[in-house]
């Protein structure tokens, strides 16, 4: 199908009530693209700028589209459609909901808006946007570049299943080195560098302005995840080809949906709804639009959560440092890449909101996991983050289990490393306390050992 998304850009008009000398003949997607203020910035006066979709008859929220499927008036409309005459920009008019949908299509501006791309489409999860776009842009028999510090998912993917079902190879390499990523890059093959904007589970910071003139050096395209440091970063903005996300995270919030988003130009959109070859449209992991409705109004509150998620997780970060704890914080100044980040970030969001806190061993980390939890209720142990609790894991047996001990060590995961993703209920100094209370429960625990220890050696 050719050409069926316009750039959706992001702008300041108003889709209802009509401005007086609009264009009434004007497709609304068209609408959409014209644009008053220029492009900001600033993710959430970005956000804001985005038109503001109205329900049908009025009502503050936009309308949930719930049809699969959507009439024409005339056979021939049918006919222009599959032909890409027609489509959700040129006309107003829709095929099937595992194409476009309207409401879906609807949270896609808002995510180019919030990213600062042309255009952006939602996916029932993360690991589909992912998995989408590399097929997508890496093809039988490409090569991928990508950073030894991933998800555990996407590393599966990268190392075994693309391999095997696509005959996709990756070399992965410490992002860091860019002598290392310049000689990863095999001329001709290597379609994409793949990084995360913060890697997961050890906080390292891509240094994405280096990727991205690697990447387009090498003819190849930068893919970020963006998961970890919504609104924190915007990597399309450094230089970034296409955002990824894992909306089921920060930007869901909630702890309650699956999803996932893919930011970049209108043309990498389209070509991933192409009913002969989109990825997206073929191997249809779609959205579905109430889902889209409930996350398009979460959106507008993003920013704030990240800013609490941000100030909680610094301020938790410090403290836990005085305490003498070893803290992995990208807002310590004794981060590797503290400087970096203060570099790229968005001014006014902090460093996000994940830390991790090394207890040693795994067996350390687990009973201070179930005293603040079970005993002074700062937290839950969960995998995931983002939500209003402060989750926490341990990663080396959990969400990074599947990597082999070796990439593990190699990606910096000690046994005893606590991934924390912090909240914003209750007060802080509420949740500090639970937290000092915690630990001296822990603490009283380990003095037994620590004597018997002692006992033995004299
Ligand atoms: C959770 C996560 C994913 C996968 O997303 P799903 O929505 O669970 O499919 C990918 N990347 C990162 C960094 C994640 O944290």
């Amino acid at each position: 199908m050719a050409h069926v998304l316009a750039a959706a850009e992001p702008i300041s008009m108003l889709k209802r009530p009509p401005p007086p000398n609009d264009d009434e003949k004007a497709p609304p997607v068209n609408k959409a693209a014209r644009r008053r203020d220029p492009p900001s910035s600033d993710p959430a006066a970005a956000l804001a700028a985005a038109r503001h979709e109205f329900g049908e008859h009025g009502g503050v929220n936009m309308s949930i589209e719930a049809s699969a499927t959507f009439t024409v008036m005339e056979p021939d409309t049918m006919r222009k459609l599959f032909a890409g005459e027609l489509g959700p920009d040129r006309g107003d008019l829709y095929i099937y909901s595992r194409h476009f949908n309207p409401t879906v299509l609807a949270l896609g501006r808002q995510m180019a808006a919030l990213e600062g791309t042309e255009a952006a489409y939602c996916t029932a999860s993360g690991m589909s946007a992912i998995s989408s776009v590399l097929m997508q842009l890496v093809g039988a028999g490409g090569h991928v570049v990508a950073s030894r510090c991933l998800y555990g998912g996407t590393h599966a993917l990268l190392s075994r299943f693309l391999p095997r079902t696509s005959g996709v190879t990756a070399t992965f390499v410490d992002a860091d080195d860019e002598d290392a990523v310049r000689a990863a890059v095999r001329p001709g093959e290597t379609k994409v560098v793949y990084v995360e904007t913060m890697s997961n589970p050890t906080l390292a910071v891509a240094d994405i302005p280096m990727l991205a003139r690697v990447a387009r050096e090498a003819g190849a395209k930068l893919v970020v995840d963006n998961t970890f440091t919504p609104v924190v970063v915007s990597p399309a903005r450094l230089g970034a080809d296409v955002v990824v996300h894992s909306v089921s995270k920060f930007i869901s919030g909630g702890a309650d949906i699956i999803a996932g988003a893919i930011c970049g130009p209108a043309s990498l959109v389209n070509s991933m709804m192409d009913l002969q070859d989109g990825a997206l449209m073929l191997l249809g992991p779609t959205m579905n639009a109430k889902v889209a409705s409930e996350l398009a109004a979460r959106l507008p509150h993003l920013p704030l959560r990240m800013q609490e998620h941000s100030r909680r997780a610094g301020e938790f970060a410090a403290r836990m440092q005085r305490m003498g704890l070893r803290v992995v914080y990208p807002g310590l100044q004794d981060h590797t890449h503290h400087g970096r980040l203060r570099a790229m970030a968005n001014p006014g969001y902090g460093f996000g909101g994940m830390l991790c806190v090394d207890m040693g061993t795994e067996e350390r980390a687990a009973r201070l996991m179930h005293h603040l939890q079970n005993t002074t209720q700062f937290g839950l142990m969960a995998v995931s983050l983002g939500y209003y609790e402060t989750l926490m894991s341990c990663s080396g047996s959990s969400t990074s289990s599947e990597m082999d001990p070796n990439d593990r060590a190699l990606a910096g995961i000690s046994p005893g490393l606590i991934r924390m993703s912090v909240g914003y209920n209750g007060t802080l100094e509420q949740r500090w306390a639970q937290f000092e209370r915690a630990f001296a429960l822990m603490q009283q625990q380990d003095a037994p050992s620590a004597a018997a220890k002692y006992c033995k050696a004299i």
